[in-house]
């Protein structure tokens, strides 16, 4: 193991500040988000606040250590933008990055952090994409990664979480594999994911690295609007703080979820209660919402869309039939998109979409789920054991309850 690199902090951050009751705080890790929210019985997370001077989007950790994440290509659709009656129609590629999701953008700010910190260990609770990508970034580090995760997780991702050298456990349950990291962050690792309940978000630091999105869609023509998948809104988060920090105005952030969860928000529901639904489109599973998708999505005066399975497999053929085969949950931006223009108001209108992740792996795939023989045990108290060697394929009745990371 070689002598793990020193990384400092950008001079021109001064401090960070909730984003559901604008508190300032000082720069330091805020488990259970704003305490003042917190104390009130809210879950809302922080962000990052700079000195101004520096055009475009300031990231926390400017010499983060890379693996060659962001730059990703932006490819236009004309055929698909006409048969939508949009201006202009492109893709954001996020599959383009190293481990092969938009993750490695977060990845990169979050390692960073954790050698700030001195942490040893870095902890993460993942439904695939999430997980594969702290190994990789932990693995650069020199830090030691533990990813827990849920027995439908393919084949294709615990051997790459596992040839980069992280510890792999499997849990029954995916708020179990919370508890998990609870114990684990109580013993000194660095959480890379979220893991309370209810659900704030991705530790702070690591969200902006997605403003770099932002950055790169602005450097062009600026889009009318941006879709993305969601589910803790880490994604949607970033990319909002980052178009607000560049200051040529947010484009109107639209989430795709797999069932009414911000939907029912935006119309009046409480963030905090559990949204129960069951879908394929695993990385954007999940009963929770958070604070930080409801606020990006009112400061952008966006909307949250519903999109079903079939609705995502519908777009992911369509995408592939453009030479573009995305994951499942990632097709859904598209899917919702044309949702939005079905119902009329978007014509000559330019669109994003961000397309997270390749179809030529997908964490919903439960076909694919087995348990390798050389993967960790969970630790008994916390967790039931996986069934070990090759799963039949099934319908996975805890697909309601996992949570992406
Ligand atoms: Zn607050």
């Amino acid at each position: 193991m070689s002598t793990r690199p020193s990384i400092a902090v950008t001079s021109r951050l001064t401090g960070m500040a909730c984003l559901r009751c604008a508190e300032p705080w000082p720069v330091a890790e805020y488990e259970a988000g704003c305490p003042r929210c917190a104390a009130e019985g809210h879950a809302s997370n922080l962000r990052l606040t700079y000195l101004p001077g520096e055009r475009g989007a300031s990231l926390p950790y400017p010499e983060a250590l890379s693996l060659g994440e962001g730059g990703t290509p932006l490819v236009e659709l004309p055929e698909l933008a006409s048969e939508l009656k949009l201006g202009k129609l492109s893709a954001k590629l996020e599959w383009c990055n190293p481990t092969g999701s938009h993750k490695d953008r977060m990845s990169a700010q979050l390692i960073a952090r954790a050698l700030d910190r001195g942490a040893e260990r870095v902890v993460a609770a993942s439904s695939g994409n999430g997980g594969l990508s702290v190994a990789a970034y932990a693995a650069r580090a020199g830090l030691s990664a533990e990813i827990a995760t849920t027995e439908a997780l393919p084949r294709v991702y615990r051997r790459a979480i596992t040839a980069y050298g992280a510890t792999l456990v499997s849990f029954a349950d995916s708020m179990v594999r919370w508890k998990h990291l609870a114990k684990r962050v109580g013993e000194g690792a660095f959480a890379a994911t979220n893991y309370m309940v209810p659900a704030i978000g991705t530790n702070p630091f690591g969200i902006e690295g997605y403003k770099k999105i932002a950055a790169e869609l602005a450097a062009g023509t600026m889009p009318d609007l941006v879709v993305m998948p969601c589910s803790r809104g880490d994604l949607l988060s970033g990319i909002r703080l980052g178009f607000e920090e560049i200051g040529a105005g947010v484009p109107m952030l639209v989430a795709a979820e797999p069932f009414a969860r911000l939907e029912r928000v935006l119309a009046g529901a409480d963030y905090r209660e559990p949204f129960a639904g069951d879908t394929a489109q695993a990385s954007i599973a999940g009963s929770t919402v958070t604070w930080q998708a409801v606020e990006a999505l009112r400061a952008s005066t966006g909307r949250a869309v519903p999109v079903d399975d079939g609705a995502a497999r519908a777009a992911q053929s369509r995408l592939a039939a453009c030479g573009l085969h995305a994951e499942l949950s990632a097709a859904s931006a598209l899917a919702a998109l044309a949702i939005l223009a079905a119902g009329g108001g978007l014509a000559g209108r330019h669109a994003v979409i961000v397309l997270t992740g390749s179809g030529s792996r997908d964490p919903g795939d439960s076909d694919m789920a087995a348990r390798p023989q050389d993967e960790a045990a969970p630790d008994g108290a916390l967790a039931q054991p996986a069934t070990t060697g090759v799963s039949p394929q099934r319908t996975d009745p805890s697909v309601q309850q996992r949570e992406n990371g």
